[in-house]
C-alpha cells in the first residue's frame, strides 16, 4: 500500500479545503437560518442551491462515483481523502452532490437500473435536481437482519403491489425527495436470501403516506428528516422492480459496496474539525491562572485524539485500499472493523471536544452538538456495532478453524 496520494487527489484536495474554508464554513449558519422555523421541511435552503452550483462549475461534483461516466472516475482510496475534508461540515457532502442516502442509491441505479430508470431518476439525481431515500428498515421486526424485512411486493399483471410500513427512511421529509428504494418480501416461501426485492417507487404514487419524521436526539435533521413511510396498496409498474424478483439481497451488497465506508471518511473528517475546535479553544480559555492548553489532562486528550483519528484514517485507507485491489468481498472484515472504529473513535474526540469547551460545547454555537448527536447514530444505521463485531469475530475465529482441522 502506497501512503502517498497522487497528484490528481492532492489538487482536488486542495481544491476542495479552498473551497469548505472559502463557502461551506462560512454559510452553516445561514443555512440553519434559511430552514424555516414554522414548517421545517417544505422550504429548502437557498444557500445549498447557490452553493452546489458553485461546486458545480468549479469540477467538484459527484466525485463519489468511482468508475463511472458520470463521476470523477476516482477509486476508494483517492476518494476517501475528498470525501474526509466534505465530512468536516454537515451541509459539505450535499454541496458536492456526495451525500448518503443519494450516493448509495446512484450507485444502485449506475449499476442495476435500466436505461429508463436512469433516464428518469439516475440523470435528475446526478444533476442535483431530485433526492432519493432508501426505504428498508421497518418498526416491527430488528431491521438489522434484513431476512425479518415484511413488507410485500407481489406482481399483479403488469404492476407491483407494496404493502407496509417503513421507518428511518432518511431524507424522505424532503419535498424534493422524490423516489424511493423500497425493499420488501416478494416470496415468503423461497429460500431466505431470495425472499427479498427492492423496487423504485415514486413518493407522488397514489398509496404513499409520510406518516412523520422522527428526531435524532431532539435533532429533527430538517429538511432531510428520517420518515416514517406507510406504504398503502401502492401499484407502479412492473419495469420499475430493480435487477428482477428476489435479488434484494444481492443489490443490497452492491448498494453498499464502493459507498460502503463513505460515512467513515466522512466521520474522519468531523472528528478532525472537533480537534480544531478543542484546540484552538483551549489555548485562549484561562482557569486557575494558566490556559487550559497547559493542563495534562486536555494535552492527554489532545495526545489521545490525534493518534486514534490517524489509526482510524489508516485503518480506512486500508479497507478502501483491498476494496480496490482485491474487492469488497474480501475487503469485507476491514470494512466491518473501520464502520465500528470510525464513529467511535470520532465520538469520543467530539465528547472531549464538548468536554474542554464548557457548557459552550453542548450548545448551539459550535457544531460539536450536533456533530455527537449524528455521529453516535451512525453505530446504528450503518449498521449496528454488535453486528460488525459479530462478523469479525466469526472471521477471526475461522482462521483457528482450519488450523485445527487441519491438525486433526
Ligand atoms: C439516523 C438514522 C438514519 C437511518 N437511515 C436509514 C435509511 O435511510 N434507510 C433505512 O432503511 N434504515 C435507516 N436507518 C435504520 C437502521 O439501518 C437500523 O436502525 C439498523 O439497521 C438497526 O435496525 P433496528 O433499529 O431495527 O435494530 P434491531 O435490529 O432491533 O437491533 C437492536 C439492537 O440489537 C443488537 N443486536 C442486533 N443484532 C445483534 C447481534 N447479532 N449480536 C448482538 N447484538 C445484536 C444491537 O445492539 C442493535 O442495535 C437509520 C437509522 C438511524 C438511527
Amino acid at each position: 500500500m502506497n501512503f502517498e496520494y497522487s497528484d490528481k487527489v492532492k489538487r482536488l484536495q486542495a481544491k476542495i479545503s479552498d473551497f469548505m474554508d472559502q463557502y461551506v464554513f462560512p454559510n452553516e449558519k445561514t443555512y440553519m437560518e434559511q430552514i424555516s422555523k414554522e414548517n421545517r421541511f417544505s422550504t429548502h435552503p437557498t444557500i445549498m442551491e447557490e452553493l452546489k452550483a458553485k461546486a458545480k462549475a468549479e469540477g467538484l461534483w459527484n466525485l463519489f462515483l468511482p468508475d463511472s461516466e458520470d463521476g470523477a472516475g476516482l477509486s476508494n482510496i483517492e476518494y476517501a481523502p475528498l470525501c474526509e475534508l466534505m465530512g468536516r461540515s454537515s451541509i459539505g457532502p450535499e454541496v458536492f452532490n456526495c451525500a448518503a442516502p443519494d450516493t448509495g442509491n446512484m450507485e444502485v441505479l449506475v449499476r442495476y437500473g435500466t436505461d429508463e430508470h436512469k433516464e428518469k431518476w439516475l440523470k435528475p439525481l446526478l444533476n442535483g435536481e431530485i433526492r432519493s431515500c432508501f426505504s428498508m428498515t421497518e418498526p416491527n421486526v430488528a431491521s438489522s437482519d434484513a431476512t425479518n424485512i415484511e413488507s410485500s411486493i407481489i406482481r399483479d399483471g403488469d404492476e407491483y403491489v407494496i404493502n407496509g410500513t417503513k421507518w428511518w427512511s432518511s431524507g424522505a421529509g424532503d419535498p424534493r425527495c422524490k423516489i424511493a428504494i423500497v425493499m420488501g418480501k416478494n416470496d415468503p416461501n423461497a429460500e431466505k436470501h431470495k425472499q427479498q426485492s427492492m423496487i423504485l417507487v415514486p413518493l407522488d404514487t397514489p398509496g404513499v403516506k409520510i406518516k412523520r419524521t422522527l428526531n435524532v436526539f431532539g435533532y429533527d435533521h430538517a429538511p432531510h428528516g428520517h420518515a416514517e413511510i406507510e406504504y398503502n396498496n401502492v401499484r407502479v409498474p412492473a419495469s420499475n422492480m430493480l435487477l428482477g424478483e428476489g435479488r434484494g439481497f444481492e443489490i443490497a451488497q452492491g448498494r453498499l459496496g464502493p459507498g460502503r465506508i463513505h460515512h467513515c471518511m466522512r466521520t474522519i473528517g468531523a472528528a478532525e474539525r472537533a480537534l480544531s475546535i478543542l484546540c484552538e479553544r483551549v489555548q485562549e480559555r484561562i482557569a486557575f491562572g494558566k490556559t487550559l492548553a497547559e493542563q495534562g489532562v486536555i494535552q492527554e486528550w489532545i495526545a489521545e485524539a490525534r493518534m486514534n483519528i490517524e489509526q482510524s484514517r489508516l485503518l480506512t485507507l486500508k479497507a478502501a485500499y483491498m476494496m480496490d485491489t482485491v474487492g469488497n468481498k474480501a475487503a469485507k472484515t476491514e470494512i466491518a472493523m473501520i464502520k465500528v472504529v470510525a464513529p467511535n473513535v470520532a465520538l469520543q474526540v467530539i465528547d472531549h471536544a464538548i468536554q474542554a469547551l464548557g457548557a459552550k460545547g453542548v450548545s448551539q454555537d459550535t457544531p460539536l452538538a450536533a456533530s455527537w448527536a449524528n455521529i453516535r447514530t451512525l453505530r446504528l444505521a450503518d449498521g449496528p456495532d454488535e453486528v460488525h463485531k459479530r462478523a469479525i469475530a466469526r472471521q477471526e475465529l475461522k482462521k483457528y478453524k482450519k488450523v485445527a482441522q487441519g491438525v486433526q
